[in-house]
């Protein structure tokens, strides 16, 4: 439609048609010495698909009144601009000032660097994924983790997959497709994210059969529901909530004891999983998987990038034979980690090895483990510079906060941080807009609102130097 000629539809579209004219040609941009730069850096392809964009609007600016057309120039510094926001990922790194340690919107753990360099090497060159380096033949992705997996939890055998979910999935699948899977109503749990304990169970292909209350669940209540069909009796660890007061539920351990009577696999999905005891570093404890394996569940499934500090993966560990059939299950194929994350994991487990050094090497537990007094010097310290970066409209001081460690562990207990707190002068529209403004940043810095205050969390600054020189990027003028 940007031809000219003079049909009724082409004169109502452009009723300045010699501004239109005056608009420069595709070519002419390219030939502009910045578009040689833009060509250079984005390829000549891209650099003429943004020309033509912006060319594109010039014309409806255009054709709705403006009152000038912009310049070859002007196009040149516009297609620039464009390329320059396309080529700015969403997925770049950012402060987490949450206080939500991992933070499953976020991309919950960051890694240790050993397992960065694991994953780099991994993405480089081949490596020996699924071949047996000693005979020659064809070798299985599985054992790279499974000695290690075996050694920290104690279990006969391991395996991984996915996530968590697909984890759960594929046990439940395994073990209770057209069967029965007994589970506790207390524990039909809801993740977030559509992870929904019933929703997965019928997908597996499991018929839930739901015993007890919301709030007590017994052990006649499982003997109870035990029929020749019962595939599976599954105990869920109700991460990101508690039942409190008048309540009862079954510990896996006398689960186990019932289960192992009538000739039923017990499965444990612990969520998080922690393959050390926190109360080590000073943390709330939370149950170990080696205990789960210990109370005698044939399988027990937790994620790889909660509280484990790893990436994103699924672990199942338990019984030889239990195990074996989930290998065995097609859905496994569909499910299974790539080379990149499998070399990640191992390295990550490998540190597990040396819990003594583990606080220094694992960046989930560095920033659990923190001190307070470390981090309140550091709220004390920041907050002049973030005063003057967010200007005269906002108040900025040093809080004591609470982080949490999030993705579903430990949800009541949280832990003693310093932040900052910052207050509008000039009303809440003036605080979001700067909300907005730390969002919008190169390295972005998300924070939490509570009480009419926008808190940032210190707890996982670590970068302090990146932090500061990201703060020059805010306008404060524009803020008012
Ligand atoms: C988090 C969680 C899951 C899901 O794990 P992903 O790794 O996120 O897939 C499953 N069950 C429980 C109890 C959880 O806490």
């Amino acid at each position: 439609m940007s031809d000219q000629s003079a049909s009724p539809a082409a004169a109502l579209e452009a009723p300045n048609p010699a501004r239109l004219r005056d608009l420069a040609s595709v070519s002419a941009v390219l030939k502009t010495p910045l578009a040689t730069t833009l060509a250079d850096r984005f390829g000549r392809q891209a650099a003429t698909y943004a020309i033509r964009a912006v060319l594109d609007e010039a014309r409806q600016a255009i054709a709705g009144g403006a009152p000038s057309a912009p310049t070859t120039e002007d196009l040149a510094i516009a297609a620039l601009a464009r390329l320059e926001a396309q080529s700015r990922s969403e997925l770049r790194p950012l402060f987490n000032l949450t206080g939500t340690v991992l933070h499953t919107n976020l991309g919950r753990a960051l890694l240790a660097e050993a397992a960065i360099e694991a994953a780099i090497a991994a993405m480089r060159d081949p490596m020996a994924l699924e071949y047996d380096l000693r005979s020659g033949r064809r070798g299985e992705r599985d054992d790279h983790v499974r000695g290690l997996l075996c050694d920290l939890t104690g279990a006969e055998d391991a395996t991984l997959v996915n996530n968590n979910a697909g984890a759960v999935l594929l046990a439940l699948n395994t073990l209770a497709d057209g069967r029965e899977a007994i589970v506790s109503r207390g524990e039909l749990i809801e993740i977030g994210g559509a992870f929904r304990m019933p929703d997965i169970m019928q997908r597996a292909g499991a018929r839930l059969v739901e015993i007890g209350t919301t709030n007590r669940t017994h052990a006649k209540d499982y003997r109870a529901a035990v029929t020749p069909e019962t595939g599976v009796i599954l105990k869920v660890h109700t991460s990101n909530y508690r039942i409190q007061g008048f309540t009862a539920e079954v510990g896996a351990e006398e689960l186990a004891a019932i289960a192992g009577s009538v000739g039923v696999p017990l499965m444990h999905d612990l969520g998080s999983g922690t393959l050390v005891d926190l109360a080590r570093y000073g943390l709330q404890r939370e149950p170990t998987v080696r205990e789960a394996v210990a109370e005698g569940a044939g399988i027990v499934t937790f994620s790889g990038d909660k509280l484990l500090g790893g990436p994103q993966a699924g672990f199942i560990v338990g019984d030889k034979a239990l195990i074996s059939a989930i290998n065995a299950n097609p859905m496994k194929r569909a499910l299974r980690i790539d080379k990149v994350r499998l070399a990640a994991i191992a390295a990550t487990l490998e540190l597990y090895g040396d819990p003594d050094r583990l606080a220094e090497r694992l960046p989930t537990l560095r920033l659990l483990v923190r001190p307070y007094a470390e981090i309140a010097t550091q709220a004390a310290r920041l907050a002049p510079v973030v005063a003057r970066a967010v200007g005269v409209v906002f108040s900025v001081a040093p809080c004591e906060c609470h982080s949490q460690i999030g993705s579903g562990a430990l949800p009541l207990d949280t832990l003693a941080s310093g932040g900052l707190v910052i207050r509008s002068r000039r009303g809440t529209r003036a605080l979001e807009r700067l909300a907005a403004a730390l969002r919008a940043l190169d390295r972005p810095v998300i924070g939490r609102m509570e009480n009419g205050g926008l808190i940032l969390d210190l707890r996982c600054l670590t970068d302090e130097a990146a932090f500061v020189a990201s703060l020059c990027g805010l306008d404060s003028h524009a803020l008012g």
